[in-house]
């Protein structure tokens, strides 16, 4: 499992059809996350960040609503509720697991009474993304960082985790706080990442055809240009090739930092810097879900996963186990000028 996951070379140079592309090429890096117990000097999702004891541990002020349909577990509570899940596969619950998991989320009694409870005072932030620069090469550093931390509060603001960006120095950092505090709940379990380790690889990526020049877009929908080009493109594409491009061709799917970002859920929109107006990069992917099964994007693992134990598929598809929305990406924006002005975030 310590080999890098390969992405599958793509089924053909796209400007080699539509030259007027090239220039638009962007480098990406795929995080490739997988579950394991990284420290502190690992980059990592979901681990034990390098933060310096005399620094205040990051706390969100709110508002913190939750209604009363959802249990907001706190993180210790799910860590016990995934162990269990994870313990009992394939077999029925124990009576102490059976009684663990009636402590964590108890029978509900019905009429359910749909309260608004409010969470008073601040909330401690949750480790999202550790990034040392020497894994990850499309990472942007400020002048003099080599790290960069992500945190969030693990509520809807409004209707996802509001992110904290920290970049540091790590050879700063000498005395590393252990015990980091937790949030008392978390609006919902999927906004507890799961400890991974990281896999970085480069890949080349390319704008979706909704951010490219009308007249590109207009040649990316056109089938005779495609055909004509005499590649290997399924004739189910025939009335939409763009969505053959945009899936296949342009950005890959997941955990990513860098490259073009994917709009499946909503048409791209101006990401421009409140502090000097520049028009922001991508800088990480908060991916719901790694590539599909089918996706010429699975990268090639090796050994082959099925031979683990305890391999499972849901594991390969959401490392993380984060979700976003119904299944989105939460895309943060930095700024090219500086990385240190304030970043943005967008659900897509
Ligand atoms: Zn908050
Ligand atoms: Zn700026």
């Amino acid at each position: 499992m310590n080999s890098t996951p390969t992405t599958p070379p793509r089924p053909f140079d796209v400007t080699a059809v539509f030259p007027q592309l090239a220039p638009l090429a962007r480098t990406a890096t795929r995080l490739h996350p997988r579950r394991g117990t990284p420290s502190p000097q690992h980059s990592s999702i979901g681990g034990p960040l390098l933060w310096p004891v005399g620094e205040p541990w990051p706390h969100c002020e709110g508002p913190h609503v939750v209604d009363g349909i959802n249990l907001a577990l706190s993180p210790a509570d799910v860590r016990l509720k995934r162990r269990i899940s994870t313990a009992s596969r394939g077999r029925s619950l124990t009576e102490q697991e059976r009684e663990t998991l009636e402590r964590i989320i108890p029978p509900r009694k019905y009429p359910v009474r749909v309260a608004v409870a409010p969470y008073e005072g601040s909330i401690a932030m949750l480790p999202v993304a550790q990034l040392y620069k020497r894994d990850v090469p499309d990472l942007p550093t400020p002048e003099g960082a080599d790290l960069l931390q992500v945190l969030w509060c693990p509520f809807d603001h409004p209707s996802m985790p509001k992110t904290a960006l920290f970049w540091r120095s790590a050879a700063t950092v000498t005395d590393i706080l252990t015990t980091p505090p937790e949030p008392p709940a978390m609006q919902f379990d999927d906004y507890l990442p799961e400890p991974c380790l990281l896999r970085p690889e480069q890949v080349t990526e390319y704008p979706d055809h909704l951010e490219v020049s009308k007249e590109l877009q207009e040649q990316l929908g056109n089938w005779r240009m495609w055909q004509a080009a005499d590649v290997e493109i399924d004739s189910d594409y025939e009335s939409c090739p763009e969505e053959f491009y945009d899936s296949e061709l342009a950005g890959a799917p997941g955990w990513k930092v860098g490259g073009w970002p994917r709009w499946t859920s909503t048409d791209p929109g101006p990401r421009l810097c409140t502090a000097c107006g520049s028009d922001m990069d991508a800088l990480l992917t908060i991916a719901t879900f790694e590539s599909d099964d089918d996706s010429s994007w699975l990268p090639h693992q090796e050994p082959a996963d099925e031979s683990l134990p305890g391999f499972d598929p849901y594991e390969r598809r959401q490392p993380t186990a984060v979700q976003i929305g119904s299944g989105y990406d939460q895309q943060l924006y930095v700024c090219p000028a500086t990385p240190e002005h304030p970043h943005s975030e967008l659900m897509h």
